[in-house]
């Protein structure tokens, strides 16, 4: 045990002192206190206070705090030390111990000693706080920050719905995200990030929602009802509305954290921040795509255009050289269509175009793409097929062709001559495959229109 007593011990009731409230001994505790540090961390501080009644009583000392998680106690092994005073502390009644003989101390200046600690703890609990406080907000901080920066970046709508979900799902820990798309009466949804493999509703009624978050409430409410939790997921965490202006464009529903800390005030003020940059940065997501889709699309057919064609050939040909797929370049050409201009006018030749336009269109898997050409001239990119599967099926969009119906809009049957070429067989490259497929419709044409030829 550490025991000190080279000076002797100033707390000791003199008969000077008696009947003076405010005698000299107490100020000697004011001034052996006035050495605790202000600033320090709590075990600093509570080796100062230590110092302090060691100073004063001249023998061993130890100052115990309930401090949360983690309680204090600092200076000498409590065997031997007896209780000198309680004070109030952060997380319950702090106590300090001294040597045996404390019965002998004067009252007062043991009451002084009390205060002292009283004092320095409750200095100490509103630093926490201010430190806690600005900690959250310098967090906040940061995290608008990156998400600004994140979204500064005019992207796609799925990047940006996946770079949202990302932001946000980091920001608070959660076990996982999902947004959800404003679509009629009902919510769908569009991406989620799940760090367990968590699955959500595909869907969630709009009844549900508003049930959720009711206009004039705060925008994020933690669900617990019933009928909420039969459509949203399982343990939902918050819901915050994705609004642009008045407008409302989806949702953010989070998962708990894996902190298992709640989603405090603070933390719901910060997602609403969050979820209003999201729903601008998904607003102009969304036009980026209509742009982007505008600019390679045919408006009279709905096809593909040039363009268009252009990247999707390139794009799936890297993927078939890639994983060393088979791939299926199918060339179509209208039959004599000068002349249906020239007999009906060109009105009647564009709806010639848009029929053919539906019927490629529509023929085929979403995988496949159809796009115009040229003028009269369309294209299928068919992933994932030989030549011998391309030629059936460009003989079966032949007899589509032919066997559509004469109408108002086009009164004449319409044939198409095509050219099948494939990756690997003809072509490696993005030119080549074109020009064998041109090669072949060329064969098409003059081996007497309405047919297929392979390259
Ligand atoms: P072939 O069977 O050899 O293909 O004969 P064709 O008449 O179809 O071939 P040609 O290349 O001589 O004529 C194509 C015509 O397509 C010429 C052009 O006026 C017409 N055309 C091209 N684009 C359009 C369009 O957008 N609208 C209309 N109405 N006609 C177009
Ligand atoms: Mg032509
Ligand atoms: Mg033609």
């Amino acid at each position: 045990m550490h025991v000190r007593m080279e000076a002797p011990p100033r707390l000791w009731a003199t008969a000077e002192d008696a009947g003076d409230p405010a005698g000299p001994q107490v100020s000697v505790v004011s001034q052996a206190f006035a050495a605790v540090p202000l600033l320090g961390t709590p075990p600093q501080v509570a080796q100062a206070c230590v110092d302090a009644v060691r100073a004063l009583t001249g023998g061993p000392a130890r100052v115990e705090v309930p401090t949360r998680p983690v309680p204090l106690a600092v200076g000498d092994d409590a065997e031997g030390l007896v209780p000198l005073a309680s004070f109030d502390a952060p997380g319950g009644q702090g106590r300090v111990l001294a040597g045996a003989h404390t019965a002998q101390y004067d009252a007062q200046a043991v009451q002084a000693v009390a205060e002292q600690l009283e004092r320095v703890w409750a200095v100490q609990q509103h630093r926490a706080a201010q430190t806690l406080e600005l900690d959250q907000l310098r967090f906040h901080l940061g995290a608008l920050q990156q998400v600004a920066r994140t979204l500064s970046v005019v992207r796609g709508a799925e990047e940006t719905e996946r770079l949202v979900l990302d932001s946000v799902g980091e920001v608070f820990f959660a076990w996982w995200a999902a947004l959800y798309h404003t679509e009629g009466e009902q919510y769908t949804c569009r991406a989620v990030r799940s760090l367990r493999g968590e699955s959500v509703a595909f869907a969630i009624p709009g009844r549900v929602v508003r049930a959720i978050a009711a206009p004039g409430q705060p925008p994020v409410i933690p669900p617990e009802d019933a009928e909420i939790r039969d459509h949203v997921p399982a343990e939902v965490a918050v819901v915050a509305p994705l609004d642009f202006g008045d407008e409302e464009a989806g949702l953010l529903i989070l998962g708990r954290r894996m902190t298992d800390a709640p989603y405090e005030p603070h933390d719901l003020a910060l997602l609403r921040a969050l979820a209003d940059s999201s729903a601008i940065a998904l607003r102009n997501a969304e036009l980026l795509d209509r742009l982007r889709a505008q600019a390679t699309i045919d408006p009279l057919t709905g096809c593909h255009n040039r363009r268009g064609f252009d990247e999707i050939l390139e794009n799936e040909l890297a993927r078939s050289q890639r994983y060393n797929r088979p791939l299926c370049l199918v060339l179509l050409d209208i039959d004599r269509f000068k002349a249906i201009n020239d007999d009906f006018g060109h009105e009647v030749g564009d709806h010639a175009l848009q029929r053919i336009g539906r019927a490629v269109r529509h023929a085929f898997r979403s995988t496949d793409s159809a796009c115009r050409y040229g003028g009269e001239e369309f294209a299928l990119v068919f992933p994932e097929t030989t030549k011998e599967e391309g030629l059936k099926l460009a003989e079966r969009l032949r007899v589509l062709v032919e066997a559509l119906p004469p109408n108002a809009e086009v009164p004449r049957p319409l044939t198409a001559s095509f050219g099948v070429a494939a990756f690997p067989a003809d072509a490696t490259n993005h030119t080549d495959l074109v020009r064998a497929a041109d090669r072949a419709l060329y064969q098409a044409k003059s081996n007497g229109r309405n047919r297929v030829e392979l390259a």
